[in-house]
């Protein structure tokens, strides 16, 4: 059985910085259960006392960790149990994490896994015990997730999280938080957690998501008390690597789609797999041939815009659908009771209350498709320079790079480069709430013109 960090791909030192915090985590813990110092032995301080005072320091001492886990094996923790090795509890555990990385360098795969590491029974992450089985299976009765359905997570959602995360934890290890996409918290929102980041609950742990540490994304007093595990945007090869073992996709289909996706490990699975976002793909990727004129501009701009829609409309029907029958189950539709016609007013709020989140998330999800489709494109253009400059390197897209060639050399590298541009700018515009369509036309018609 693979441990659970078997699935986070090519990123070895984040590995190695999570299995050491994970062991000094199970150390926090053997030395909580330990008896009272003795004159002859033992631990001579509160290993959770340490714990939070190692805090403040521990970006400084990142790299120092190693170094000072074996000076100190050995000599603390020493009546652990024999199969245990003794590890500072401070040298490597803190309250509060950030992984930051590009979308799909695996965040959530490495804050799932370090959570599962932390309600491991060995304390390694095994990937087999129950700690580790109902972590990632998202069953581990203290292991929160929070994931953004729309654009962001509100000030409601992260105080009720917060006030649980302060709860004992039932299985007698941590209380983990994972914060997906913690960029996209509301102020009020990123407030709350900070109180609760500033004065951490013993036993609670925080692991935040978010694509850098840049203070659009964290917040700089956020970001100051948090560990910071940098992921990095996984090789081609190591994305193929995890495609044919993990998911028995055949070698040559596994590399091509790991390359088209640009190193996002999901991205990748789903081009191999699914052949109506092959489909979506050759469409976005056929767009600067067809670029003719204004109208063909115009026209490539909606059909752009229109696949999204139909891809994040196609992304959502199913949990749509799904909570829907949820709630009416719930409150009781169709009941004919005396009862039934009130519960049918207080249900419409409640009705109405799911269609708002909803949409919210349908609308995520059509700026998702959208992204998708920018980067295919930026992509081609990138191929277009590299080729036109003669770069040694591989081509993102090898089913259009002869194409690209084309490309980069009617329109010189100085023409490339402002095309790649064009489709940079429609991407910062639109994460910048210009509406999508706008974006996009503006994006065709400079694609157009060069
Ligand atoms: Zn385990």
């Amino acid at each position: 059985m693979p441990d659970v960090f078997a699935d986070l791909v090519g990123q070895d030192d984040a590995v190695d910085t999570l299995r050491r915090a994970a062991a000094s985590a199970a150390a926090v813990l053997r030395a909580a259960h330990l008896p009272p110092p003795t004159a002859t032995g033992g631990p001579e301080y509160d290993a959770l006392d340490d714990l939070a005072d190692a805090d403040a320091d521990a970006d400084a001492d990142a790299d120092a960790d190693a170094d000072a886990t074996d000076a100190v094996s050995g000599v603390v923790g020493g009546t652990a149990a024999p199969d245990a090795p003794a590890v500072d509890p401070a040298a490597g555990m803190t309250h509060a994490w950030i992984f930051t990385g590009p979308p799909g360098s695996g965040r959530s795969v490495a804050a799932r896994a370090f959570a599962a590491a932390l309600q491991c029974a060995h304390g390694t992450g095994c990937g087999s015990c129950p700690g580790c089985h109902t972590t990632l299976t998202g069953t581990h009765a203290d292991v929160r997730l929070v994931a953004p359905e729309g654009l962001s997570i509100g000030v409601g959602e992260m105080r009720a999280l917060v006030l649980r995360a302060a709860s004992t934890p039932s299985g007698g290890r941590w209380q983990v938080v994972i914060i997906e996409d913690a960029d996209r918290l509301t102020e009020a929102a990123g407030n709350a957690l900070l109180k609760a980041v500033e004065e951490p609950p013993p036993r609670t742990v925080f692991l935040l998501c978010a694509p850098s540490t840049h203070p659009e994304d964290v917040s700089v007093t956020i970001r100051s008390r948090c560990r910071v595990v940098p992921l990095r945007q996984p090789s081609a090869a190591a994305v193929a690597e995890v495609l044919v073992r993990r998911d028995g996709i055949a070698p040559d289909v596994a590399q091509w789609a790991a390359a088209a996706a640009q190193g996002h490990v999901g991205r990748a699975r789903r081009l191999a797999r699914d052949p109506e976002a092959r489909q979506r793909r050759d469409a976005v990727l056929a767009v600067p041939r067809r670029l003719t004129g204004v109208g063909t501009a115009l026209d490539a701009a909606s059909a752009l815009i229109e696949a999204a829609e139909a891809e994040a409309a196609a992304s959502v029907a199913e949990s749509d659908a799904a909570e829907r029958a949820a709630l009416q189950t719930a409150l009781g539709a169709g009941g004919t009771g005396r009862g039934a016609a009130g519960a049918t007013r207080g249900s419409a709020g409640q009705l109405k209350d799911l269609e708002k989140r909803q949409k919210s998330r349908a609308t995520r999800a059509q700026r998702d498709a959208l992204d998708r489709a920018l980067v295919d494109l930026a992509g081609f253009y990138r191929d277009a320079l590299t080729s036109a400059w003669r770069a040694p390197v591989a081509p993102v897209h090898t089913d259009t790079a002869p194409l690209a060639e084309a490309g980069g050399q009617k329109w010189a590298p100085e023409g490339s480069l402002r095309r790649l541009e064009a489709v940079l700018e429609c991407r910062a515009a639109i994460e910048a709430n210009v509406k999508p369509r706008i974006a996009v036309e503006a994006m065709m018609l400079s694609l157009w013109r060069g």
